[in-house]
């Protein structure tokens, strides 16, 4: 009979890449469930930089009290070259040892995935939370972060509404997007923009334009553009539609507001649940997995399995927000 594996006694967790909101609350719901089930837990500061230098101290369920409503997160995050090297690893987990911890949490996008099953291949177990304000990762329908994101552009959206409606002006308001147009898709139904530009279709200016104009023909006082920042710069799209339009475009670039703020109801849910399902995967010295949810349930996938994923494009979503912009 093979020896059967003791239950997980000693976890750590580190948030790792760009911060979203709800990472807080997964750290909590890490560390809360660890403790509930008897384990010991360790916070990693600086994401795979603070591992590499021993950046750690336990936690007990006071040291995550009064964070949930918080943005960002308590156990600060980075982005650390050196870990992507054998020396780098190894010094993590020679640090790992020092400290008896058995299995790590690591909360971020698809580049801690990555840092996450380089342990897990080396034989330490290493669980994945999707943290990203992006909705980029392809195996979970939802990441943490994406919800507070969407609704804090929404808010930016109506305030721009207000001033451009006043004005009959057009207004481009540029969102974070490099290579997705999640929250560009997302916001523009969300705030019932006139036009959407994304990374993963082509613009085509003209219909752009010429939607502007029919709109103002038939007594619109506003146009909204909602523009990925990997489709192009505002600023530049200012001036060719206001060209093309004959009416006075502004730009608006969001940047990092949209990452900041309290989560979302949604987001701490959704965060609460994956913490807890992290847990029970590493007590049962399962690793080499990320948390997902799919149709609402909260799932695992191997990393491998998840990182070769090809990437997403919600076409569906799209075609909608084209279809109601006009
Ligand atoms: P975001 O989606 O917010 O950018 P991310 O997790 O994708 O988050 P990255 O900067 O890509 O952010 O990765 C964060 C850290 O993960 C890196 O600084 C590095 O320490 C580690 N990492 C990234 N890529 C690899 C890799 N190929 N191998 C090992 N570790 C990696």
């Amino acid at each position: 009979m093979g020896e059967e594996l003791e239950n997980m006694k000693k976890i750590g967790v580190l948030t790792s890449g760009g911060d979203a909101p709800g990472m807080n609350a997964a750290i909590r719901a890490v560390v809360r469930t660890a403790i509930y089930k008897g384990m010991k837990v360790y916070g990693i500061r600086r994401g795979f930089q603070g591992l590499m230098h021993g950046d750690i101290d336990q936690m007990d369920a006071a040291s995550v009290g009064e964070i949930l409503h918080r943005g960002g997160t308590i156990l600060n995050t980075a982005r650390a070259e050196a870990f992507k090297t054998e020396e780098g690893i190894q010094k993590a987990l020679t640090v790992l040892k020092v400290f008896g911890i058995e299995g790590l949490v690591v909360i971020g996008g698809d580049g801690s995935f990555r840092g996450a099953r380089d342990l897990s291949q080396r034989g330490f177990p290493t669980i994945g939370i999707p943290g990203t304000i992006d909705n980029d990762i392809v195996c979970t329908e939802v990441t943490i972060g994406f919800d507070t994101a969407v609704n804090t552009v929404l808010e930016a959206i109506n305030k721009i509404r207000d001033t451009v409606a006043s004005h009959e002006r057009t207004n481009i308001i540029e969102v974070m997007g490099r290579h997705s147009g999640e929250i560009a898709i997302a916001t523009a139904i969300a705030g019932g923009a006139e036009g959407i530009i994304i990374p993963e279709v082509p613009v085509d200016i003209d219909l752009l334009c010429k939607r502007i104009i029919e709109g103002r023909n038939r007594g619109k006082t506003s146009s909204i553009i909602i523009l990925a920042e990997g489709a192009g710069k505002a600023m530049e799209l200012e001036e060719i539609i206001e060209k093309r339009t004959g009416m006075e475009t502004r730009a608006t670039v969001l940047g990092y507001l949209q990452r900041g703020g309290s989560p979302s109801a949604a987001d701490i849910i959704l965060a609460s649940r994956m913490g807890y399902h992290a847990v029970e995967l590493l007590e049962n010295n399962i690793g080499n997995r990320v948390v997902i949810s799919k149709n609402n349930k909260i799932m695992d996938e191997d990393i491998n399995k998840a990182l070769a994923m090809p990437s997403k494009f919600n076409e569906e979503l799209f075609e909608l927000a084209m279809v109601l912009s006009i």
